[in-house]
């Protein structure tokens, strides 16, 4: 290529990326991290390569070496993971991202990366099932202790602080009951004992709630979630600081829970209609919130963008919209609560979330059944109570259904 058509070519790349800087959540959910190849694809394209080419052997050395920054083997770094990772971190506010097999591979990175034994955490007891079971058995196992608390509770989160403590982890809001813990208040706690405050983002999504701008160190994602947003695909995703990042890169390039590329691929196209998808996702779920509240049967509901929800203040203070997961209690006990999903026609029994598809599920006797019922009891998470993943379907059709549901009762 002549000189000159390589300047005009780098000014363009250079004059593109400025464009790109200042935008919007809105334009780099749809454009962010995009490099474009010498094919003139509009698309992002997926690289479905193991490893890549070197000019010479000087280059493979250089590669190798580092000194020559590029491309050298899919467990290391590949193109479309790297443009899913850049439109994350645009999207969360964050310098750097690391994708990951799964929301679990970017939990457990983040802990090998930042922990070492001898140190403490203090978590959430509102966290994902399996997120228990990592520190409680595995992270135990080389000596990382772990303290679960009230997320909502200030002064139990104070308490369990010890000078070891490294690591503060929650999830806001909770599964299934949508409590909220205070996101700005716990990162200036973490801060205050050099600690670290770690977020599940993973029920709001950057669309409702940006934990970073908030005040907390690093995000974490489950992307099988609201990313991907239509049941594809399992990933993960870290993002945070490029210090702290690069750390758990390198974890991550040794134990090789990487993102394969077709999977990151369905999430940046999921990413593209992420805002409109949570803003729907909440409209349909606070429409029937508030109507589930009113009816016979129920006992009680549980949902932020409910003025009685005792985190509703909080949650409204530190997201944009409530999200798409509710849960409910009804009248009488399991086999209630049993008889209400089984007279369901149109949704899925099924406990993931997060999709265009209206899922239920019975959290007692699946997601929260490896809890003691005293654990239960404690967790607030009743035989009667019914989680609700609302769908993109006609609210309407849902109510229809969930009627179907009370009726049984
Ligand atoms: C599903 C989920 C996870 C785990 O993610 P996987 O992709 O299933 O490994 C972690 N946190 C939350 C809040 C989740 O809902």
């Amino acid at each position: 290529m002549d000189a000159d058509l390589e300047q005009q070519q780098a000014e363009l790349l250079e004059a593109r990326e400025r464009a790109l800087k200042d935008a919007k959540l809105d334009t780099l959910a749809v454009r962010g991290g995009q490099v474009r190849t010498h094919e003139g694809e509009h698309a992002e394209p997926i690289f479905t390569t193991s490893s890549y080419l070197f000019e010479s052997a000087a280059q493979a050395a250089a590669r190798f070496a580092g000194d020559d920054i590029g491309n050298v083997y899919s467990r290391y770094t590949n193109p479309t993971v790297r443009t899913f990772e850049d439109r994350i971190a645009a999207l969360e506010g964050g310098e750097q991202a690391v994708a990951t097999s799964s929301g679990m591979a970017a939990i457990l990175s983040t802990c090998m990366a930042l922990l070492k034994s001898g140190d403490h955490v203090v978590c959430s007891r509102s966290v994902f099932g399996t997120t228990v079971v990592l520190f409680n058995k595995f992270m135990q196992k080389f000596g990382v202790e772990t303290t679960f608390v009230e997320p909502t509770q200030f002064e139990c989160w104070q308490s369990a602080i010890k000078s070891t403590t490294r690591l503060l982890f929650l999830e806001t809001p909770s599964n299934p009951l949508a409590e909220i813990a205070d996101i700005p208040a716990l990162a200036a706690l973490a801060h205050q004992h050099s600690a670290l405050l770690v977020v599940d983002n993973c029920f709001c999504t950057p669309a409702l709630q940006q934990p970073l701008a908030l005040g907390a160190d690093i995000v974490v994602h489950s992307a099988t979630k609201y990313l991907d947003g239509q049941g594809r695909c399992v990933g993960g995703v870290v993002i945070g600081p490029k210090q702290q990042m690069e750390e758990v890169l390198g974890f991550l390039r040794s134990a090789g829970p990487t993102l394969s590329p077709f999977n990151a691929w369905v999430f940046l196209k999921g990413l593209e209609t992420l805002r409109l998808r949570m803003e729907a996702h909440s409209a349909n779920a606070l429409q029937l919130a508030q109507w589930l509240d009113q009816q016979k049967g129920i006992k009680q509901v549980f949902y932020a963008g409910l003025p009685h929800h005792p985190g509703h203040q909080l949650a409204k203070d530190q997201q944009t919209a409530f999200g798409g997961v509710l849960a409910f209690e009804v009248t009488g006990e399991q086999s209630s609560a049993w008889r209400f999903i089984d007279a369901t026609r149109l949704v899925s029994i099924t406990a993931n979330l997060g999709d265009a598809k209206t899922t239920i599920v019975h959290p007692a006797s699946t997601t929260h059944s490896r809890l003691t019922p005293e654990e239960r009891n404690e967790a607030g998470i009743s035989d009667s109570l019914i989680r609700v993943a609302v769908g993109l379907e006609d609210v309407e059709d849902i109510k229809a259904d969930l009627q179907r549901g009370l009726s049984a009762l």
